[in-house]
């Protein structure tokens, strides 16, 4: 199913259109000289579209650096004068839209914290009705697809139509390399689902880390990621928020000139009948694998049909295991990883134990 959403795409101003679109600078506005030293240099890198900065910090625990509010709109007024950057703040109230507003603030974007609660949403989407003003909205804190979809429905419902999406990964409660989970499914689900939906990385927050965003920012672009919103400080160390995951402009330029742009398919006509050859070698054992699957199945449900006759439990915890450590020693061998046979293994499982189920109780 497609999402329509009306949209206009959100302008890049970089020189040359195969760029992403490219937003960078620091987590919080400081000072008026820390937004100034920062954009002067990022703007001397010609790889930014604009010029990010957060007004209004949420944070964690109460106590820590919440924003320095209106004065620094007035620091970033400055900064778009001087270098002629676009300017994007986060909002989470209608009172930051009014004022961002009034300060000739860009883009607005609507933070993690935020876009979980529809409330809230709603509440911006009425302050911004029929605005001219790019809005981008992040997912929320939890990986849920409909909670983001429906915060981008509230604000293009309200008119805007310049509207893109912010992929900065999920909370989990596990520890991880991420400072947040990319979960890529849920982004690549997202531009499946809305075409027409710019989807933007960000990389410094799934990161949480420095020396991890260009792999990051490498992959976002590897999977056709409409552009990139990174964490850049003049002086990363003294950052009052996320200090370890911003990097100086010197390393924003390095990342971004080092970054590989990828086609979505080959120039050359004898390279693209390369790639036709194996995507056909794909579709064929795609075929074979879920006819596979599908035989697999029908046994399944004879079993099931086996042990209603034979009033036997349906789920077999012995079987199971032994299922699970015969086709994992297997699978290992020829080298495909455990995580992934463990995967798939308990997807079919799944599916099998709910074909049984209906028979028992009588519904196939
Ligand atoms: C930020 O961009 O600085 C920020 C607070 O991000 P998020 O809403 O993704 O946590
Ligand atoms: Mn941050």
């Amino acid at each position: 199913m497609k999402i329509d959403l009306s949209l206009s795409p959100i302008a890049n101003h970089l020189e040359n259109p195969r760029w992403p679109v490219l937003i960078a600078g620091p987590c919080s506005a400081e000072s008026e000289e820390q937004l100034l030293n920062t954009a002067r240099q990022l703007k001397a890198s010609k790889r930014v579209s604009y010029f990010r900065a957060g007004v209004w910090k949420p944070r964690t625990r109460p106590g820590s650096f919440e924003g320095m509010g209106e004065i620094a709109l007035k620091w970033l007024q400055t900064v778009k004068q001087e270098t002629g950057l676009r300017t994007a703040v986060e909002i989470a109230t209608t009172e930051h839209a009014e004022l961002a507003l009034k300060y000739g603030v860009d883009v607005l974007w609507v933070g993690a914290r935020t876009s979980v609660n529809p409330f809230s949403v709603q509440s911006i989407a009425d302050s911004i009705r029929g605005c001219n003003v790019v809005v981008l909205v992040k997912n929320p804190v939890n990986p849920d697809l409909q909670l983001w979809l429906g915060a981008l429905e509230r604000i293009n419902r309200a008119g805007i139509t310049q509207l893109a999406a912010i992929h900065r990964g999920f909370s989990a409660y596990e520890k991880s390399v991420y400072r947040n989970e990319p979960v890529w499914n849920m982004a690549i689900e997202l531009k499946t689902l809305c075409p027409a939906l710019p989807v933007i990385c960000d990389p410094s927050h799934i990161a949480g880390k420095r020396n991890l965003v260009p792999l990051v920012a490498q992959k976002a672009l590897d999977l056709n990621m409409d552009g990139l919103m990174v964490e850049v400080h003049n002086n990363p160390c003294i950052a009052k928020s996320d200090a370890e995951q911003q990097l100086t402009p010197g390393d924003y330029a390095q990342m971004i000139y080092a970054l590989q742009l990828r086609e979505v398919s080959p120039a050359k006509p004898e390279l693209r009948s390369e790639l036709d050859a194996y995507r056909q070698q794909i579709d064929i054992l795609d075929d074979t694998i879920f006819q596979s699957i599908a035989q697999r199945m029908s046994i399944s449900q004879k079993i099931g049909r086996y042990k209603k006759d034979h009033n036997l439990m349906v789920l077999q915890l012995n079987r199971w295991e032994e299922i699970l450590e015969k086709r994992c020693s297997l699978t290992t061998a020829i080298g495909l990883s455990y995580e992934f046979t463990k995967r798939l293994l308990e997807l079919i499982h799944e599916e099998s134990i709910n074909l049984q189920t209906e028979i028992m109780n009588g519904r196939d």
